[in-house]
């Protein structure tokens, strides 16, 4: 989005749609925050605006959408955040492919493998015990997997789906 070196340290925040909630969003964050420190942008599809509430007049022509619609670049520059007109594509393509990704542990847990709850969990325990914070939550956690591990058999163990 050809950000300068100068915009690398600001916070970016991303709006895409800007609809009745993201153009409200973005004239917000933009009013709050300004440039100084913050990058806002908004992508949008379309290159105005309009109050969907308002399209039954504009089709019966009691209302000239031109006058009433918003320009994003006008109205970027008057509030403070930058437009990009276009479609977002990646996190449709990203739910598509990985809505089904199982996470590591529980591939181990379907295989009856052994898992890492003592190294992750259990290691918050002990790392807790010698700093004297009590980690009660990982404990209970480290203690059922292990517990499952435990009952598990050296039968075959059922294929992941
Ligand atoms: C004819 C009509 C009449 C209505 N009347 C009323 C009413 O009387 N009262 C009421 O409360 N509500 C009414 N509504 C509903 C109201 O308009 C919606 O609830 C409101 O617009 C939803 O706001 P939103 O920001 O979620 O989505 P929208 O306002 O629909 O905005 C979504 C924006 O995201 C953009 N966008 C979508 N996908 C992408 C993408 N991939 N990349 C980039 N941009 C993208 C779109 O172009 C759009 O500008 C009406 C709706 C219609 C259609």
């Amino acid at each position: 989005m050809g950000a300068t070196p100068a915009m690398a340290k600001k916070t970016q925040i991303v709006v895409v749609g800007g609809g009745a909630g993201g153009l409200e969003l973005v004239t917000r964050l933009g009013a709050r925050f300004g440039r100084r420190r913050h990058d806002i942008i908004l992508v949008e599809r379309n290159r105005t605006h309009i109050w969907k509430p308002l399209l039954h007049e504009v089709a019966a022509g009691s209302l000239d959408a031109n006058l009433d619609e918003v320009g994003y670049r006008s109205h970027c520059h008057r509030w403070g955040y930058r437009f990009f007109m276009g479609a977002l594509q990646g996190i449709d393509r990203a739910a598509r492919e990985n809505h089904d990704h199982k996470p590591s542990m529980l591939q181990d847990v379907l295989a009856r493998r052994p898992t890492e709850i003592d190294v992750l969990n259990g290691g918050i325990v002990r790392a807790g015990e010698r700093a004297g914070v009590p980690t009660p939550l990982h404990m209970t956690i480290a203690a059922l997997i292990a517990g499952l591990e435990a009952g598990w058999s050296d039968a075959q163990a059922p294929s992941i789906e």
